[in-house]
């Protein structure tokens, strides 16, 4: 096998295509080469030979050695220098390079091949004593940090020593006869912490730092990386080496990184740094400022020290025309580093640049329109997970934060707003026209109204799946869940954070802010920016529109959520769920009335005064949804959700209920389950009590035919019956809601097209999808319950070990987030395909939380569901997935 790969020269034995033999930055290397870029000549010792060196016992095999001499003689003939010799030295720079760009991995050493004696030549050569020194001092410096991996500190010490002894203040002060000096120093220190002189043969050197590379693969910081990050081990890493330029040979000389296009905005500009008389990395390290590249960003930033352009007008000049080619050649935003060496321009290294998702976006669109790309390829290249920094609304980066802790960024977004600490007080000062932050230990169903009139919700305990997550997500609220230091008395309206003279309190009415995307509390109001939603988004969206196959519903109950789905491309309503237009306030009583009742009768009569407000609820909802479909899930939850829990609340309800506190109590003890999710509660509620059902069809058919008459565009609602797991249930229901709809036609004389289906959320819906799909007309795959039910895992209680599970590798992603395929999917993949078996052409779709979920959505795409249902901010995620996936 060979492991030496050229480049320079007019050589290139390899190219871009191989990133997996070369690495990312040897491929790259090679690849410019081979475009005719400058590039100083170099070697690449191949990935595959990373796994022969750690068979080899970290030994390097004669076929390699010999590799590597040819490697050496290849520079030697393109630069005309020897390696190690006294007269004109060849010095090289070892860099390291896997795949992807990764940190843990060997840091680059520099002018390697400094000695004694090829320190002198290359004094004499370069004319320039300081040069010389200074450069091997640095190598000295680099190498033993690197390689030899030395006390870093003692050596800057040094530095900083010989500097105060002569009152300087700068590196760049130090003369010839001070760097000669700091160098025998800097070799001493060497040989008393090594027990060892420095390497003086410049291929002890050479072998030093290339075994240092491949040894620094399995580093504990590069295996941390390599698991959080799904790299595998066997990947390996490749070694560069490379004839040095000098960025350090006087003001002719300069080294610099730069983007071929603002990676924070996405503007066509060229971007970066650069610094006059400098090696490496000092540019990121910090020692001097660096100056702008262009006149135009120099003077945006009111900035004094002369930009690239006005400076050095000519390589400029060339580096521009570099830019135009690499991306013209690459069709992506370029990450560039390059080095100037005595007014001739070398190029080290490029690479698609990372930007931030609004970069994105705008390099994306602008790229397409200049047909650099295909409008195709503009919108696989926008990752939809980032859209979601576009939508909501971020914190000012410039305004100054107080943080008080930090918990998990559950639902994105930054609000500020005063601390309220129940949902009845957040509804009212929000009414009063305030900016509110709810504060709860969790939140349930109760707290929905405190949620929508909240600005954000702030929770001690729940995961990224916990109520206060679903339910924040789906509102577009931003939440902070989990921040367990914070501890919470909603009585005394008061949160700690900390304890003894540390700790902190915030009371009622405080002003606080919080940031759903980073999980940062704050005290005080940091001002928020809107989000723009700049034309670019318009326009790769309607782009991704035009590729998708999927349809994209919203999971949408108020005409509020309603209208921001239409607004964000929604195509319909996937789910619609009924109990949370029983929470209100105005309501809740005649539910629970409902509940309380003794019989049918006394259920009915509650009812009665529940038909209206449900029947309002679906005129808006319709009217926005105007020929549309609309999926609306008919009673879900166990009926003692809506009763009180609180002792201090029983008077009180039973009062405004109109019943005795005892029978409430007994009611209530009467209702209590010790799994109400495996409970009383979805069809099951429907078929022992089906007056609640035939209201809910009432309303709905009602206020399907008055918008149809109104409007003239009639929605088209589907019916659909939660936690259905036999054909019989499905059938009960159905009569039902069939019975329900023929008396509203005949009552009304008008007709409404109609579907009644079933959610599939129990592993035996799944499996007997094909009886089940003889009675509903269309499926639609819960899969929070789905999981839930098939994982054996509460969604609500899972926060305290899916984490666990997730590092360890048991699931590889929190299945409640981004879909379980290989156990969850199969039973969708049976479900759809006994569906359609038994009814050709079944309507099918997802509405759980995975169908926000690019990787999730993909599934769905793969086994040709009809449509995903997701929250309404993540509508336009949704659809840019679901093109990708149809890509
Ligand atoms: P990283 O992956 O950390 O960016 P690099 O291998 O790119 O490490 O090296 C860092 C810097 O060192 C480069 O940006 C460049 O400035 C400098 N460098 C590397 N090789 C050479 C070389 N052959 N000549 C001059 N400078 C070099
Ligand atoms: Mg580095
Ligand atoms: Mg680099």
């Amino acid at each position: 096998t060979q492991y030496v790969y050229r480049f320079g020269g007019g050589v290139s034995d390899g190219g871009k295509g191989d990133k997996n033999l070369l690495g990312g930055k040897g491929a790259n290397l090679a690849e410019m080469a081979s475009i005719g870029l400058p590039v100083p000549p170099g070697f690449t010792i191949s990935t595959e030979f990373c796994e022969v060196y750690y068979d080899e016992g970290r030994a390097f095999p004669q076929a390699l050695r010999d590799e590597v001499a040819t490697g050496i003689a290849h520079i030697e003939g393109v630069t005309g220098k020897k390696f190690g010799d006294a007269g004109d030295p060849l010095l090289v720079s070892v860099r390291s390079g896997a795949r992807a760009s990764m940190p843990g991995m060997m840091d680059t050493v520099l002018n390697l091949g400094l000695n004694d004696e090829t320190v002198k030549g290359l004094a004499a050569t370069s004319g320039d004593d300081r040069f010389a020194w200074d450069s091997y001092r640095r190598f000295i410096q680099m190498y033993a940090d690197v390689v030899l991996e030395l006390d870093h500190g003692s050596f800057e010490e040094a530095l900083e020593i010989a500097k105060e002894d002569k009152g300087y203040y700068l590196d760049t002060e130090l003369t010839a006869e001070d760097l000669q000096a700091l160098v025998a120093e800097y070799k001493a220190l060497v040989e008393a912490q090594w027990n060892k002189p420095f390497p003086q043969d410049v291929h002890d050197q050479l072998w030093g730092a290339v075994g240092a590379v491949f040894g620094s693969w399995q580093s504990e910081r590069a295996k941390v990386y390599r698991r959080l990050n799904d790299i595998p081990a066997a990947w390996g890493t490749a070694v560069n080496v490379q004839a040095m330029v000098f960025g350090n040979m006087g003001d002719t000389s300069a080294t610099g990184v730069a983007f071929t296009r603002d990676p924070a905005k996405g503007d066509r500009a060229y971007y970066g740094e650069f610094l006059i008389n400098a090696q490496g990395e000092d540019v990121v390290a910090g020692i001097r400022t660096p100056q702008y590249l262009t006149k135009a960003a120099r003077e945006t930033a009111n900035a004094k020290p002369a930009s690239m352009e006005e400076a050095m007008p000519v390589v400029f000049g060339e580096l521009a025309k570099v830019f135009d080619l690499l991306e013209t050649h690459y069709r992506d935003m370029q990450d560039i580093e390059f080095t100037v060496q005595q007014g001739k321009l070398w190029m080290l290294q490029t690479r698609s640049g990372k930007r931030t998702a609004k970069a994105a976006l705008k390099i994306a669109v602008d790229m397409a329109e200049e047909g650099l790309i295909t409008r195709e390829e503009a919108v696989a290249r926008v990752d939809p997970q980032a859209l979601d920094q576009l939508l909501h609304p971020t914190l000012d980066p410039n305004a100054v934060r107080d943080v008080l802790t930090k918990g998990l960024p559950a639902s994105p977004g930054a609000a500020s707003g005063m601390a309220v600490f129940d949902s009845d007080t957040a509804e009212k000062r929000a009414a009063a026209g305030e900016s509110v932050i709810l504060i709860r230990v969790e939140t349930s169903p109760e707290d929905i109204h405190g949620m929508h009139a909240a600005k954000g919700i702030l929770t001690a305990r729940g995961g990224m799946t916990s109520h206060a997550a679903v339910v924040a997500r789906g509102m577009g609220r931003p939440c902070v869940s989990g921040a367990g230091t914070i501890s919470i008395d909603a009585k005394a309206g008061v949160m700690r954070v900390g304890t003894g003279s540390a700790g902190r309190e915030i009371r009622e009415g405080d002003t606080i802010t919080i940031d759903g995307t980073t999980g940062e509390v704050m005290a005080g109001a940091v001002p928020t920016v809107q989000p723009e939603l700049s034309g670019d988004f318009g326009t790769l969206m309607v782009w991704a529109d035009g590729v998708r196959r999927l349809r994209v519903r919203a999971n949408a109950e108020t005409p509020l959520d309603a209208r921001v789905a239409r607004e964000f491309g929604a195509e319909g309503i996937g789910l619609c769920r009924t109990e949370h237009m029983f929470f209100d306030a105005a309501r809740i009583t005649a539910v629970r009335q409902m509940i309380l009742a003794e019989d049918e009768k006394g259920r009915r009569i509650a009812l009665e005064k529940l038909l209206p407000e449900q029947r309002a609820d679906f005129i808006q909802l319709f009217e926005v949804m105007a020929g549309l479909p609309v999926t609306i899930r008919l009673l879900d939850p166990p009926l003692h959700e809506f009763l009180p829990h609180e002792e201090s609340e029983f008077a009180e309800v039973a009062a405004a209920a109109g019943v005795d506190v005892d029978i409430l109590k007994r009611r209530a003890a009467e209702l209590h389950e010790f799994n109400p999710m495996l409970g009383h509660r979805g069809c099951r509620l429907g078929v022992t009590y089906p007056e609640i059902y035939e209201m809910q069809a009432r309303a709905i058919f009602e206020a399907a035919v008055e918008v149809a008459d109104k409007s003239g565009d009639a929605p088209i609602p589907e019916v659909m019956i939660p936690l259905v797991a036999t054909r019989r249930e499905l059938e009960l229901m159905k009569v039902v809601v069939d019975k329900a709809a023929q008396a509203v036609f005949a009552d009304k004389g008008r007709t409404i097209e109609y579907l009644v289906g079933t959610m599939i959320e129990l592993p035996r819906a799944a499996l007997m999808a094909g009886e089940i799909a003889e009675i509903g007309e269309f499926f639609s795959f819960g899969t929070n319950d789905l999981t839930q039910t098939t994982l054996g895992v509460s969604r609500d209680d899972a926060a305290r070990f899916l984490t666990t599970y997730v590092e360890r590798g048991i699931y590889a992603k929190d299945p409640f987030v981004s879909l379980d395929v290989e156990g969850v999917g199969q039973l969708i993949e049976i479900a759809a395909e006994r569906g359609r078996a038994a009814r050709p052409g079944i309507k099918l779709g997802i509405c759980g939380e995975h169908g926000g979920d690019p990787a999730s959505i993909a599934f769905c795409e793969s086994i040709g569901l009809d449509y995903v249902s997701a929250s309404p901010y993540r509508v336009p995620i949704a659809r840019l997935a679901a093109a990708q996936a149809a890509l």
